[in-house]
């Protein structure tokens, strides 16, 4: 399974030039396109809002392409938000030379990446960068769950967004008992102590202060919000909430503890 260190993502400035295919043309605009004759790209589709550029015929990926189509309701219904992307362009790459290559006089700093999100100067665009590998299908729902959340959303936290995507990365089936991470805490709450750290997460301010633990742990804490008690539901919505208001947010830790008093047993109990 794919390791977590290599497929952080890596938030920079873009701007977006291209304009989406309404979503409801998802399942008529598929093909291939006109591109120029010396273009890199094998096939580009517009699917819904996104614009897939790939090296490779896309019929290889095809579960992913249909996994895309569904990632923005899954999204919405889970986390009761609103997306509004207008243009996600998403570059797959047939392999890490030809992703090195692209990437190096574009956004260098993502070429230590297995993969990439760039969010556009639009609040409603974004880009996404994979290779062709093992956990090519994995990496792009994770970023493209980054592309999504931040249309929806005017400020995402970093632990959050990064517990968010490793959510989402997997098929939607394997989402909630499917994920290595489950079993990884598991053992460290069995072996190792394992306490979970919300306040120490949500100091985290940059991707850099996040280790492959901290990404670990902010699924945990994913987790135990979507699919623990009712309260913890409760609060992740207040948090969005605020966030969407544009006001200070309270920290997710303190909505937590107010409504669930032994909450770190509480997220153990729930994981182990
Ligand atoms: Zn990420």
């Amino acid at each position: 399974m794919r390791y977590v260190l290599l497929t952080v993502c890596l938030i920079l400035i873009a701007a977006a030039s291209v304009t989406a295919a309404p979503w409801s043309r998802f399942f008529t605009r598929g093909g291939g396109r006109g591109h120029a004759e010396n273009s890199q790209w094998a096939e580009e589709r517009e699917l819904g809002p996104y614009l897939i550029r790939s090296e490779f015929s896309l019929q290889d990926v095809h579960s992913l392409v249909q996994d895309l189509g569904d990632l923005q309701q899954d999204l919405e219904e889970t986390l009761r938000l609103q997306c509004q992307p207008e243009s996600i362009q998403i570059h797959l790459f047939q392999s890490k030379r030809s992703y090195d290559h692209y990437l190096r006089a574009r956004w260098p700093e993502g070429m230590s990446r297995q993969a990439l999100y760039v969010p556009g100067a639009e609040t409603r665009t974004g880009r996404v960068y994979a290779y062709r590998q093992r956990d090519l299908e994995t990496d792009v729902r994770h970023e493209t769950t980054h592309a999504l959340l931040h249309t929806a959303l005017p400020y995402v936290p970093i632990w959050i967004d990064e517990g968010l995507a490793e959510y989402f990365e997997m098929p939607a089936s394997m989402r909630e008992k499917g994920h290595p991470h489950r079993k990884e805490l598991r053992d460290a709450i069995r072996y190792q102590r394992w306490s979970p750290s919300i306040e120490g997460l949500e100091g985290k301010r940059k991707l850099l202060d996040m280790n492959g633990k901290d990404y670990r742990d902010s699924w945990g804490i994913v987790h135990f919000l979507l699919h623990g008690p009712k309260e913890a539901r409760q609060a992740l919505d207040i948090y969005f909430e605020e966030i969407q208001s544009g006001a200070r947010e309270t920290p997710l830790s303190q909505l937590l503890r107010k409504r669930i008093p032994n909450l770190d047993q509480a997220i153990i109990d729930h994981l182990k």
